[in-house]
């Protein structure tokens, strides 16, 4: 039987960049111990009072049918928390909980498109982008950010990719680059949004970790917010990426439809989840700082290192749990260079390539293991750049 090209063409049919991951996990499953830097999941597990929470209310009984927009518990939290960090007035009306940031960026792009529009979103990217923009029949087109400009997206480029688009996909703090989004990117991007008549779909997923000033969401800009679907989720602020929580805050009329598109799609978030995610998010930013300082600790580790050598340079950034790395020294791209080192020492990194045509050369290391392993192993990796100098 005849599948949906909007299935089988999920992926556009070029590689989707997990090659060296898969050949990483192969190693692992074959005895070989390979320290991994590759995907972006913290090295501590669920807090013990969240799960505790969580399975307080399972045993209450939150475990039938929840409400599909979300617990009004939830919501009220989640609204509650935009508003105090972002200023913007914001109610449940704004709020729809869904299975986490995955399923709100697909719930967007379903909401802010038809099918065939152009959707944009800018390279380097998270790798489920575009898969996520064709899941809905809308057409991805990348909007680079350079190296050069330290990978801030630049007004002009997206204005010129954004004739006949529907939308445009920012994530800041960005994965895979850590870079914070500057106030002048953000007013460029909602220049631009107004202009073209563009949705904004903002990936805010790795909002609480920031390392110099404080989170900016361009929702809070000057006329922004009645076309700006934000994107949230509990996975990477309280590390609970295997609950599936996340939210999209937007104007009310836009939630009432995402209501609708739930009800027919994931159904909702179960109860004791959603309870266990607003106890999390009343242990206010003192436990989010806790979950994210050794982020941001390892990225300092990671400046004195690299400072003390001249094969690889760090993209300047101040943010999310990855470090960019320019390996173009080498000659080699950032594919060849993460194959050669999980060969060569075990180390598995992600190639910056699996991110976009903008990162080639580069490579994404995950802060994810513990800092004295850590240390050693981008020590390891810039002594085998070194090496490889041409
Ligand atoms: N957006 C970005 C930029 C991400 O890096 C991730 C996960 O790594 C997600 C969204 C999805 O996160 P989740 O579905 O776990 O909320």
């Amino acid at each position: 039987m005849q599948l949906s090209s909007r299935i089988t063409g999920l992926l556009g049919g070029g590689s989707d960049g997990w090659g060296v991951f898969l050949r990483a996990r192969q190693m692992i499953s074959d005895g070989t111990p390979v320290t991994e830097l590759t995907i972006g999941e913290h090295d501590i597990r669920t807090a013990a009072p969240i799960l505790q929470e969580m399975h307080r209310a399972a045993l209450a009984g939150h475990t039938g049918y929840a409400s599909v927009p979300g617990t009004t518990a939830l919501r009220d939290t989640v609204a509650r928390r935009v508003q105090d960090r972002t200023g913007v007035p914001t109610t449940r009306d704004n709020v729809v909980i869904t299975p986490g940031g995955q399923a709100a960026l697909f719930a967007a792009h379903a909401a802010a498109t038809n099918p065939g529009d152009t959707a944009l979103f800018i390279d380097p990217y998270y790798a489920t982008y575009p898969g996520t923009i064709r899941g809905v029949s809308a057409v991805p087109k990348a909007v680079p950010a350079h190296a050069d400009d330290a990978f801030q997206p630049r007004a002009d480029v997206i204005a010129a990719a954004a004739p006949g688009a529907k939308s445009l996909l920012v994530n800041s703090p960005n994965n895979p680059t850590g870079v914070v989004y500057s106030r002048s990117t953000l007013d460029g991007i909602a220049r631009a949004c107004m202009d073209h008549d563009l949705w904004l779909i903002s990936d805010e997923v790795y909002d609480t970790q920031v390392w110099k000033g404080t989170h900016l969401s361009p929702r809070a800009l000057p006329d922004m917010a009645d076309r700006t679907l934000v994107v949230g989720s509990m996975s990477k602020s309280h590390a609970m990426t295997g609950s599936r929580c996340g939210w999209i805050v937007g104007p009310a009329d836009a939630i009432e439809h995402l209501t609708n598109l739930a009800t027919h799609t994931t159904y909702g978030v179960p109860g004791f989840i959603q309870d266990a995610a607003q106890f999390a998010l009343n242990q206010g930013p003192a436990f989010e700082t806790e979950i994210a300082a050794p982020f941001q600790r390892r990225r300092l580790l990671a400046q004195d290192i690299i400072a003390r050598q001249n094969a690889v340079s760090l993209v300047p950034a101040d943010g999310a749990m990855y470090l960019m790395l320019d390996i173009r020294s080498t000659g080699m791209s950032g594919e060849d260079f993460a194959y050669a080192l999980l060969e060569a020492h075990y180390i598995a990194v992600m190639p910056g390539e699996s991110f976009g045509q903008a990162a080639a050369g580069h490579i994404r290391v995950a802060m994810t293991i513990e800092d004295t392993a850590f240390a050693q192993a981008l020590k390891t990796l810039c002594d085998f750049a070194d090496s490889r100098i041409k």
